[in-house]
């Protein structure tokens, strides 16, 4: 590990460097799979929280005033230097979460992808573009801009701690805001290796400033006047935060969690799908906010399908090796959760036919594959988060979308059918699906990300991921006087009723 990957606050530029008094102590990151410390970072109370949305606000303007185009240079700077210094960021995620160094690089891949993205796409989708006046306002130039809030708070989950954020980080910076981010805090490493390598090409202000602690830290900046706050996290919390923005009417974009389904229809490719399947719900230990939590399959090919997903995921093992299949779990207050849901499952008539009660030996859980499990019961109705796999039968394709949809949670999911894919697709009540496929909506920058009902609202990533970190502005310009102004206390009787005609000619029919 460098000495930037492990080093604290107070070494790494970009990083709030707090007095004394504004730090209640300090705490460590460890890594799950050894209980070893792999870096301390300070407690960033209300005051040093505040103090880092004013500084940021105090640069912003500059960061403004570049435009889109110097902004572009800049990030796309940034950008070759995340790609030169890749593997030294996947050591650090791979050390706080734990998973394989592969996966940790899968995940800067992405990140990279989609910083690119933002950077080239933020003038087509949020430069001044002109409008029709309409009918009634012929005489105006119309045009809308969407302009950036200013400082944007981030809130960020320790599951994939560079990408989760990223969609907000990279996103609102493109927008022109400057960026105050809260890590997780098993995951503050990752947060400040961010801030200090966007410091390292934009030298010139504390554009991206990572406030790092507890729960705590968080509601402080929800609470430190920045004029939007981006959460992505537990729904649990995701009410806190919105409670606690509320105070100040700050806006709020919600990502939280999901229990995303996959169907598999009765002509789909079943190979593929028990791939797909066993991906989505293992791989990150089943971590995934859009992972695969269960899977509606038709009666007439389950049994193949059961065999086809065990035979897969019997042979994954997790491990410390960075070489393992995947990681422990990484937050461990959640293997109880995990052991319930397995539990509760077989215990009311689910089958196990991989892995069981026992296979939760922590840090790490083997993978667990339940079939016909009660659809009240909490390993489908409740976010597993876990390297498990509930696999219940249906008669349709279309009973499984029903049974998808039946839940509270609507954030990705995942059809597999040759004939009906789309269709079935557009039926799922969730912000993106993926057909014959598992995630790859993700891996789209164009495409926004997000979700409905508890798994919360607003987008990340794509053109809306863009717009959500601005403030649409729309600008009138009189281009010459009105023939028949109604808006005047100087209008003559017949002004509004040779307005009202014109209406009933143009719209009345
Ligand atoms: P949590 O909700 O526990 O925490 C998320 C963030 O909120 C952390 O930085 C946490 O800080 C902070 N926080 C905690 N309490 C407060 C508070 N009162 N006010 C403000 N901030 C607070 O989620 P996890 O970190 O455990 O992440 C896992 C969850 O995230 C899962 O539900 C997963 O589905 C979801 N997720 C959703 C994604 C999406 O895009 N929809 C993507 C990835 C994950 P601290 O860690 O210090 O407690």
């Amino acid at each position: 590990m460098t000495q930037t990957a492990r080093g604290s606050a107070a070494e790494n530029p970009g990083t709030v460097l707090s007095e004394e008094s504004a730090e209640a102590g300090r705490f460590e990151s460890i890594d799950p799979r050894t209980g070893e410390t792999v870096g301390t970072h300070p407690i960033h109370e209300h005051g040093a929280v505040r103090r880092a949305v004013e500084t940021a606000r105090s640069g912003q303007r500059w960061w403004e005033e570049l435009g889109f185009a110097g902004r572009k240079r800049r990030l796309d700077a940034w950008r070759r230097l995340l790609v030169a210094r890749l593997d030294e960021a996947a050591e650090l995620i791979s050390a706080e979460t734990g998973k394989p160094l592969d996966d940790a690089r899968l995940e800067l891949v992405l990140v990279v992808d989609h910083l690119h993205w933002a950077a080239a796409n933020a003038p087509k989708v949020l430069g001044r573009r002109r409008v029709s006046p309409g009918v009634l306002m012929a005489n105006q130039a119309a045009a809308v801009e969407y302009r950036p809030f200013g400082v944007v708070g981030v809130i960020g989950p320790w599951n994939y701690p560079a990408f989760t954020p990223m969609g907000s980080i990279a996103y609102a910076l493109a927008a022109g805001n400057a960026v105050v981010f809260k890590p997780s805090e098993l995951t503050p490493g990752v947060g400040e290796w961010l801030a200090s390598t966007f410091a390292e090409v934009v030298p010139e202000h504390p554009l991206l400033q990572v406030v790092t602690g507890f729960g705590e830290t968080g509601a402080a900046l929800c609470r430190a006047g920045a004029d939007k706050l981006a959460f992505t996290g537990s729904t649990e919390t995701g009410k806190r935060v919105m409670a606690t923005c509320s105070e100040s009417l700050t806006p709020v974009l919600v990502e939280c969690g999901g229990k995303d389904a996959l169907i598999v229809d009765s002509d789909a490719d079943l190979h593929a799908a028990a791939e797909a399947a066993a991906w989505g719900a293992i791989s990150n230990a089943g971590q995934t906010c859009i992972g695969v939590e269960r899977v509606y399959v038709v009666d007439s090919v389950a049994d193949r399908f059961v065999r086809l997903v065990a035979d897969r995921v019997e042979k994954l093992r997790p491990g410390e090796q960075s070489t393992a299949d995947l990681g422990p779990i990484t937050m461990s207050s959640q293997v109880d959760v995990i052991r319930e849901h397995i539990a509760e499952g077989t215990r009311r008539g689910g089958t196990a036919v991989v892995g069981d009660e026992d296979s939760v030996r922590p840090p790490y859980v083997d993978p667990v594959v339940l079939t016909d499990v009660p659809e009240d019961s909490a390993a489908v109705t409740e976010e597993t988060f876990g390297p498990t796999i509930v696999i219940n039968r249906v008669r349709t394709a279309d009973e499984g979308i029903e049974r998808a949809n039946a839940g509270s949670y609507g954030l990705g999911g995942t059809v597999f059918s040759r004939a009906r894919g789309t269709e079935l697709a557009r039926r799922m009540r969730s912000g993106m699906v993926a057909v014959n496929s598992v995630i790859s909506f993700a891996a789209v920058p164009a495409l926004p990300f997000g979700g409905v009902g508890d798994s919360g609202f607003g987008r990340i990533h794509g053109a809306d991921g863009l717009r959500e970190f601005t403030r649409a502005q729309a600008v009138t310009r009189t281009r010459f006087p009105m023939p028949l102004n109604p808006m005047s206390f100087g209008r003559s009787g017949r002004t509004v009723r040779r307005l009202v005609a014109l209406m009933r000619l143009v719209r009345g029919r």
